[in-house]
């Protein structure tokens, strides 16, 4: 990944001494939630440890999906994409937001059952998903090779482009208000009698009663300070980035080992799908119970992978004090190395898949850190051990698409206001601990 190619903010340079809300990290969680704060007048001011969405929020595929995911996450996916629709208009922006529909193409009976099964689902909650036949496929995506017989096919599904949408909202916040900083990590927080009275960085501190954890793949870590146990590992998710002079369409598709996007740079974000590597880490073993039933029905799509990550791991500090260097300020910016045999693995694939995919020649290749809860919802919500912290976090590989209903949902919640789409399904406490383990 070139960093350079992440679009850029002017951070705001002065931290004031109290706000309304403070907000850490600066990924799509946090800064949409900044930015329906500040449309609402809210004080607001947002800590990012690095650059404004330069870690999972700018890697990903760009893909903004309701087709596939967990019912229970439906209605929120849905009242998201109806945010996306309107975003640029209502914030004058441009996030790269595209509704060019997606589908995923199947060959597998196993493939065929479970999107049968999902077309069910979309059915119930009146999504526009639909089934497609081999003939339906050809006339959605013409030239598609006839190895698949089936798809399922979303047409108000769309796209953007992660490397500038979260840069575009954080703008559109800072000029309604928000205070954005960057290079700036939140050190942990202070509590009075039991409530959040500030908010501690490595540039002073801020007085509030509010503050919500966007911490990306680094929530676990920051929570873990403060004694809350927030079940979470990552997974290194990799992409590439191809050039191709043929004819390819505008839709991201993806089947059981390959998935692609049209970029708006002219090329594509390609990726294996359902392929991830699972680096073994001292959480792995810490959350081995909590995780075992997803890792029983994924293994097939995971690699388990003892590396390096283990030894950073297990080197990292887990309780600090609020007066010296974090591990936030020692990683900046997590920019893990991409496994490339997914990659070649993909373009080989795609060429396959269409024609047009023949002479594709890889310009880029980068990775980020999924972060993953146990059941692959997020959490969105307060956290109930300290009055006045928050939680947004755990996105599991689909935060980029649910990012702005998650915001708005999340801004709703920090303003005392119940939300429009229920928080229920995303409350910490389904998790059976909030207590660490850690000594
Ligand atoms: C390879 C890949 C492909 C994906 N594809 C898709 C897709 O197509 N569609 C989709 O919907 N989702 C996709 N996702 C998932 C999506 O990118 C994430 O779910 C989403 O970006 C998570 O946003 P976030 O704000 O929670 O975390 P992040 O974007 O990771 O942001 C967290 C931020 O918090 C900062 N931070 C952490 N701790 C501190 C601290 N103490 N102080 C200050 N700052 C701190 C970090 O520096 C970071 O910038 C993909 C992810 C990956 C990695």
């Amino acid at each position: 990944m070139i960093l350079e190619n992440i679009e850029k903010i002017v951070a705001n340079s002065v931290l004031p001494e109290a706000a309304d809300v403070v907000i850490v990290g600066g990924g799509i969680a946090g800064v949409a939630t900044a930015l329906y704060l500040a449309e609402a007048g809210v004080k607001v001011v947002l800590c990012e440890k690095g650059q404004v969405g330069a870690e999972q929020s700018a890697r990903n595929w760009g893909w903004v999906r309701q087709m596939g995911r967990d019912p229970i996450e439906l209605p929120l996916t849905m009242r998201s994409l109806e945010l996306w629709r309107e975003i640029d208009a209502r914030f004058g922006i441009d996030t790269g937001y595209r509704e060019t529909g997606i589908t995923y193409v199947c060959r597998t009976k196993a493939e065929i059952r479970e999107f049968g099964a999902w077309a069910q689902h979309a059915a119930a909650a009146k999504m526009t998903s639909r089934l497609l036949d081999r003939k339906g496929l050809q006339e959605v995506l013409p030239g598609l090779s006839d190895r698949y017989s089936m798809g399922l096919y979303t047409p108000d599904d769309g796209r953007a482009e992660p490397w500038k949408a979260v840069p575009q909202m954080a703008k559109a916040a800072q000029r309604l208000g928000a205070v954005i900083l960057e290079n700036c990590a939140v050190r942990g927080i202070e509590t009075t009698a039991g409530a959040l009275s500030s908010v501690v960085t490595e540039k002073g501190v801020i007085r509030t009663d509010r503050a919500l954890v966007a911490g990306g793949a680094w929530s676990r870590l920051f929570l873990g300070n403060l004694g809350i146990n927030f079940p979470q590992l990552k997974l290194l998710g990799t992409v590439a980035r191809i050039e191709s002079a043929g004819q390819v369409p505008e839709m991201p598709v993806g089947g059981g080992d390959f998935a692609f996007r049209k970029r708006l740079d002219g090329g594509y974000t390609v990726a294996m799908r359902n392929a991830n590597v699972a680096p073994i880490t001292p959480d792995s073993f810490r959350l081995f119970a909590e995780f075992l039933p997803t890792l029983l029905t994924s293994w097939r799509e995971l690699k388990l992978r003892v590396g390096s990550q283990f030894l950073t791991e297990l080197n990292m500090p887990r309780r600090w004090a609020l007066d010296a260097k974090t591990p936030f300020e020692l990683i900046r910016t997590l920019d893990p190395q991409p496994y490339e045999p997914f990659n070649r693995k993909a373009i080989k694939t795609l060429a396959k898949v269409y024609s047009g995919f023949a002479d594709a020649r890889q310009t880029h290749s980068w990775a980020g850190m999924i972060d993953a809860t146990p059941d692959a919802i997020p959490v969105i919500g307060e956290i109930p051990a300290i009055s006045g912290l928050y939680l947004s976090s755990g996105y599991s590989g689909h935060g980029f698409g649910t990012g702005p209903g998650a915001g708005e949902m999340m801004a709703e919640i920090l303003q005392g206001k119940l939300p429009q789409v229920s928080a229920d399904p995303f409350r910490l406490g389904r998790f059976c601990t909030t207590k660490s383990k850690a000594p």
